[in-house]
């Protein structure tokens, strides 16, 4: 339709054209000409546009047969790039390859490591004056030769200062909308949308070692560089950084403007439409401040990480900083492990599936069959919200928020007037509370597509990979309603995950091969095991005075929520204010780790279909520490897959020993003949071991029983013989009968596992208690993990797999801990018979008496480089640090607070 007028009128100017030929040729006189010409193009006109209307009118009423999508009016800025790096669908994100056969690590991961080993700052911060009034000089880059303009100047400096704006509600990913950029002598904002395809151009300068780059918190900005325009960050000076080095009260940007250069800043232009042009003159000025004095901060913040050694004799840190460089170097180490970060996409086996399934747990968990009903609905729900989100790169908040869709599920409204009146009721709280940043109701994406309603909500196939299809088909398919883009032609595209998920299911319905089987075993495992629903849901706590505190899970929220203590400030994701002041900020206490938006992912290879808690520090030691150096749960609990589980369990399992050995302290308790000779388990006394005797885990004790028992008399020799000596290690060497291996079936099960295989079985060996085995470890919590591949003994359930913290407990209660204090008083009784439970408590006590705390944290360090080296993870969350240590104090209002663990608990 925007075409056809300009069409339509260029074609009007060649006919008057014409018509002046015609009438020259004519020989009319001058006055008569322009008289017929004025009657000939007002007549052309008139039928012009009687036939345009005509046109108009036919257009229209197409339009109203089939929906038309709101795309092929509203035109967004996007639509304009020609060049998308991170497009809609679900294939991964490809990183830039700087040659063929490098690996899909961070392409400049070796120069950024050099920057790691040197730890030298090559530059002259000086620490001049500034005249702290901005002028009103600034470059507006909006074309290719001012960007060329900038990239010269730039790859001149030795620093400069960047910050960046970031729109998101109008897209899937959200898009960089602006780019500051600050040397000592002039201001440049980028519009990044107008320059948005050639912004490569920029890549050079920030990717060279020579040109440091200054940024206030570049976390995001790391990322969003690397997300749309393949830009990576090598050589960065973090401002934020350089206050957690020196232990500075606070580390907001607004916070150090307001100290070192006297002026204040609002926030609240964060939360601004950055996409707007020409952009507001007030927003220019904000944009402006964020990038203008960071050179000056940073001068004045190197300075005094220079000053530091002068007065730290009393500070915490001089013990592991000592010389004169070490907190210089520590800011550039700090900041340029930002850098190593790598973007990626949160990609699901299912879409939508993992917001589903939080909402289900969330609002719908009760049981019966209308609940039933609501459940399939919000799955499909989120299935065509996730869909049509990537189709019109809008952000899923934006197309249908988390409580609509659970209203729409629970009243299933039929016609659309209803549709519309249960959506703007559903949303009219987060209405008022974000008035200038949320859309309102129903988006354009609903309205437009309002047809699809009754079939999603009234449809009874369950099938979610047809829905996926249908909607496709309907929208983007040959002859769908909705616009092709760049955004969404990939999500056409064959080499869609969903189909390799069907291979898997269609290959089990064969007769299994071997390796199929275990394929299949390991789908099965990951099916049981893996959580059931995303374990980080991201809500965010904000201080009285809007500065962000940390990132936690729902319950967190409600326990504030309940008490009064804070009031409700966001609904999708949530996010609380305080109502007091909090005791201390993470984000100023060096503990950034906790104010890290964290991804429901892999640590290790970034899988995010299934993922299973790790525990970095094995329980049998965690679980004897000090209740406040438990605290950082969060920290050394991490999502892996189960190839990165398998992986990382077994090195820890060979460190264990290793520890054993360097200690002394055997893993296992022996079993031993004689009645008389028993061990003391309770883990009081140290025992002493011959170095290289482990003992026997139960694990292995049972499989090679299980294997003599049913296949001894068949197997080689060699093997039978082999099998035998583990089973008589456990019995202290001595021959052994049908009936110790019997036995030794039972060794490290619980009660109940014993109950049900004896019933298997068939055996009845009541007696256990009369008989002399001492050891009987409890393995749960220990092995269970890998026992898909193990005949012997299947876990019940997951639950004992994890035994987490508050934060990492689903409301629907699939763990079934609430607190350290109850996880500790549910296993306490357990506690000598936990697998490696009295060598674990022993290894502990030693460090506590001997090394106190610190032996303990270094303990723990050495943990996580185990883990760390095991499985190389790329997609830890900023912020994680092999190194961490920072104590966490709890005020008198926090949910951590051992005082207030009760009403937690009681609230289950
Ligand atoms: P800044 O680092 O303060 O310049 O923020 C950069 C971008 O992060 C902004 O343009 C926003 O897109 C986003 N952002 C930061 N803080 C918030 C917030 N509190 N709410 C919404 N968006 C935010
Ligand atoms: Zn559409
Ligand atoms: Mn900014």
């Amino acid at each position: 339709m925007f075409f056809r007028i300009p069409i339509s009128s260029y074609h009007q100017a060649a006919i008057v054209i014409n018509l002046e030929l015609i009438l020259n040729s004519l020989g009319l006189q001058m006055e008569n000409k322009h008289k017929l010409k004025i009657a000939f193009t007002v007549t052309f006109l008139a039928v012009a546009s009687i036939l345009l209307a005509n046109k108009f009118r036919k257009h229209r009423k197409r339009k109203q047969n089939s929906t038309s999508c709101y795309l092929k009016s509203e035109a967004k800025p996007q639509h304009n790039f020609k060049r998308v790096l991170a497009n809609n669908s679900y294939a991964p994100f490809k990183h830039l390859k700087l040659d063929e056969n490098s690996s899909d690590l961070h392409p400049y991961e070796s120069e950024i490591k050099a920057l790691l080993e040197k730890l030298q700052l090559d530059i002259e911060f000086s620490n001049g004056s500034m005249d702290m009034k901005m002028s009103d000089k600034y470059v507006w880059v909006d074309d290719e030769l001012k960007l060329k303009e900038l990239v010269e100047v730039l790859s001149e400096e030795r620093v400069f200062a960047v910050d960046t704006e970031q729109h998101s509600l109008r897209s899937f990913l959200g898009f960089t909308a602006l780019i500051q950029i600050s040397t000592r002598d002039e201001d440049y904002l980028v519009d990044t949308i107008a320059v948005h395809d050639i912004m490569g151009l920029l890549g050079p300068v920030f990717a060279n070692p020579n040109i440091c780059k200054v940024f206030h918190g570049a976390d995001n900005d790391v990322i969003w560089l690397q997300r749309d325009f393949h830009i990576y960050v090598v050589n960065l000076f973090d401002t934020a950084k350089a206050c957690d080095v020196l232990s500075k009260p606070q580390r907001s940007l607004a916070y150090l403007l307001e100290t070192y250069c006297g002026v204040t800043t609002n926030k609240l232009y964060q939360r601004e439409d950055w996409r707007q042009r020409p952009l507001p003159i007030d927003m220019v000025e904000y944009a402006r401040m964020d990038a203008h004095y960071l050179l000056y901060i940073a001068d004045c913040l190197v300075s005094e990480l220079k000053n530091q050694k002068n007065d730290n004799s009393a500070s915490e840190n001089s013990a592991t900083l000592d010389d004169d460089l070490h907190f210089v170097s520590e800011a550039i180490r700090r900041s340029n492990a930002l850098c190593l970060q790598l973007f990626t996409k949160d990609l699901e086996a299912s879409p939508g599936q993992s917001a589903a399934a939080s909402m289900i747990s969330r609002h719908l968990n009760d049981h019966g069959s209308s609940a039933n009903n609501s459940q399939d609905l919000v799955r499909r729900l989120c299935c065509w919200r996730d869909l049509m989100a990537r189709m019109h790169d809008e952000s899923l908040k934006y197309v249908l928020s988390d409580n609509a869709i659970v209203s729409l599920a629970e009243t299933v409204p039929l016609s659309p007037t209803d549709i519309c009146t249960t959506l703007s009721q559903a949303d009219i709280d987060t209405d008022f509370l974000n008035s200038n940043s949320t859309p309102r109701f129903p988006s354009s994406v609903v309205s437009s597509h309002l047809d699809d309603f009754p079939y999603l909500l009234q449809n009874e196939t369950n099938n979610l990979d047809d829905l996926f299809q249908l909607i496709l088909k309907k929208h983007i398919g040959p002859n769908g309603s909705c616009p092709f883009s760049l955004y969404n032609y990939g999500l056409l595209s064959k080499t869609n995950i969903k189909s390799s998920k069907r291979l898997v299911t269609k290959a089990s319905g064969y007769k299994l091969s071997k390796q199929v089987a275990r394929k299949a075993s390991r789908e099965l495992f990951v099916q049981k095991f893996s959580c059931k629903s995303p374990v980080y849901h991201n809500c965010r706590i904000y201080a009285n005075d809007g500065r962000l505190l940390c990132y936690c899970d729902r319950r967190k929220l409600e326990w504030y929520v309940q008490r009064d203590l804070a009031k409700i400030v966001d609904e999708d994701p949530p996010a609380i204010m305080l109502l007091f002041e909090p005791k201390g900020r993470p984000e100023d206490e060096g503990n950034d780790f906790y104010i890290q938006s964290k991804k429901n992912i892999c640590v290790g290879c970034g899988e995010g279909n299934h993922y299973l808690r790790y525990r970095i520090i094995p329980s049998c030691y965690r679980i004897h520490f000090p209740e406040h150096l438990k605290s950082h749960r969060s920290h050394d609990i991490v999502l892996v897959c189960v190839d990165c589980h398998e992986k990382a369990h077994s090195s820890a399992e060979r460190y264990k020993k290793k520890v054993a050995l360097e200690f002394g302290i055997p893993l296992f308790v022996h079993k031993v003949v004689n009645s008389n000779e028993q061990q003391d388990v309770s883990g009081s006394s140290t025992s002493v071991m011959k170095l290289g005797d482990c003992g026997v885990s139960p694990l292995e004790l049972r499989t090679a029983a299980m294997a003599l028992i049913r296949h001894g008399p068949r197997m080689p020799p060699q093997r039978r013989e082999e099998l035998k000596q583990v089973v008589k290690k456990y019995y202290g060497g001595r021959e052994i009968s049908e009936e110790d291996l019997e036995k030794a079936l039972l060794v490290g099960m619980s009660p109940h596992e014993k109950r049900r295989l004896r019933k298997k079985r068939g055996i009845s060996l009541n007696n256990t208690s009369s008989n002399n085995i001492v050891s009987d470890n409890d393995i749960k919590g220990e092995d269970n993990v890998d026992s898909y591949k193990n005949e012997v003994h299947e876990p019940e359930n997951g639950s004992n797999l994890d035994i987490t913290d508050p934060s990492e407990v689903e409301p629907n209660g699939q763990v079934h801990s609430s607190s350290d204090g109850a996880v500790f008083a549910t296993c306490s009784s357990k506690l000598s018979l936990l697998g490696h439970g009295p060598h674990g408590k022993q290894v502990v006590d030693y460090l506590l008496k001997n090394h106190g705390e610190v032996g303990i944290q270094e303990f723990c360090q050495r943990w996580r480089q185990v883990f760390v080296e095991s499985i190389n993870p790329r997609f830890l969350p900023a912020g994680w640090d092999v190194t961490h240590s920072g104590r966490r104090e709890f005020g008198d209002f926090s949910v951590y607070n051992p005082a207030n663990k009760a009403p937690v608990a009681t609230k289950d």
